[in-house]
């Protein structure tokens, strides 16, 4: 049996080697590093993979929301409205551009923003809302995109953990995550779900003119050669890390089914238990399963069961220990413990397991043993 990995990066890439060495070496063979064609080629199969208007790669997924926020010039200290339970880049960006993030509580089932809560903060100073898919599931964007409607605010939708997700409208219309606010961000880090091999990230709008802005921005804020219309930043996806995403993103479909198996049979093992919550499944998505994450009943012993696991050479992680309204850094903006009752309970219950799309059978099986042997003992 191989070495359980939390991501198994290495037999993936046994997989796709040959294809990878070709687009490779055309990237090599050319020295195009930056602004090659498979940069473009790359940007067009993800559009019309996500059907969407405009994908604009960037250099990493902070940067495309970053990039977003500066594209619409929000006036300092406008409100920004963003989960306290997510991974630190999305209220990172917030701050660094001097808006002011505003927390809001999470659903106990989804992990996901809460929309009665959300409403509850808003004030005249609110801008945008940040709803982030947090490990593979979309956010009920129906109902916050008809939010933001009537409180005419923005939408900048966090998919670095979704993309490939499908969420459906009421009226059964299905679109992929990030594609329904007024721009999505995406990371495409090597552990995420479409991952190169560095940085990368993208944004996706159907807006020509937002689109417009952000390319200007990317690059240096140019409109054409050495004239600079506005303050940018240098961010771009060189065309190694586009020559792997356009291989690995005609295989995202297969990767997401891998991951779903996986995950259907930690449910069924986990669920007998009666002290392990599995993850809930919402109606309106699918679940891409970027991580497969549990709730652990009040009496197990978390760290505990982290350490059996470890000893056994299964790893498994904590997404995320502190949430971003305790972190020091935003200590500035004065919440403290108790703010948001239910994201600080899912940060001291929640635990990952393992989960990938080379998972092998004898590998999983030995994770559900361990885990069933450590919490019912
Ligand atoms: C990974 C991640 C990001 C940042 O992406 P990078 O490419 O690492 O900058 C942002 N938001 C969420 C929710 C993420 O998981």
């Amino acid at each position: 049996m191989k070495k359980i990995q939390m991501v198994d990066l290495i037999s993936q890439y046994e997989g796709i080697k040959e294809e990878i060495r070709v687009e490779f070496d055309r990237v090599l063979d050319t020295a195009m590093f930056i602004n090659g064609p498979l940069v473009k080629e790359f940007q067009e199969a993800l559009e019309t993979y996500l059907d969407v208007k405009h994908v604009i790669p960037c250099a990493n997924g902070t940067d495309a929301l970053q990039v977003i926020m500066m594209a619409y010039d929000l006036p300092k200290g406008a409100e920004v409205l963003v989960p306290s339970y997510t991974y630190v880049a999305t209220v990172e960006v917030i701050a660094l551009l001097g808006l002011k993030p505003v927390f809001v509580e999470v659903y106990p089932d989804s992990f996901n923003i809460d929309i009665e809560d959300l409403e509850s903060k808003i004030t005249e100073n609110s801008a945008a809302i940040v709803p982030v898919h947090l490990y593979g599931q979309c956010v009920d964007m129906e109902r916050l995109m008809a939010l933001a409607e009537r409180r005419n605010l923005l939408v900048i939708e966090d998919t670095a953990q979704a993309i490939g997700a499908d969420y459906t409208y009421l009226d059964g219309k299905t679109v992929k995550a990030g594609t329904i606010g007024n721009a999505g961000a995406t990371s495409f880090f090597p552990s995420k779900n479409l991952g190169c091999y560095g940085d990368g990230g993208a944004i996706f709008t159907h807006d020509d003119a937002l689109a417009a802005k952000i390319r200007m921005i990317v690059n240096h804020g140019q409109s054409k050669r050495y004239y600079h219309d506005s303050i940018g930043v240098n961010s771009r996806l060189d065309s190694l890390q586009a020559a792997v995403l356009k291989i690995k993103l005609k295989h995202l479909d297969s990767y997401s089914q891998a991951r779903i198996a996986v995950a259907d049979k930690y449910d069924e093992a986990f669920r007998s238990t009666g002290l392990i919550e599995p993850p809930f499944r919402s109606p309106f998505s699918n679940h891409v399963f970027h991580q497969y994450t549990v709730k652990l009943a009040d009496g197990v012993d978390r760290d505990g069961l982290n350490a059996f696991l470890s000893e056994q050479g299964i790893p498994s992680m904590i997404y995320y220990p502190v949430p971003n309204h305790l972190q020091k850094a935003y200590s500035y903006y004065g919440y403290k413990e108790g703010d948001f009752k239910i994201t600080e309970a899912l940060c001291s219950r929640v635990i990952s397991f393992p989960i990938h799309t080379e998972m092998e059978t004898e590998q999983q099986d030995l994770i559900i043993s361990k885990v069933i042997e450590y919490v019912s003992s």
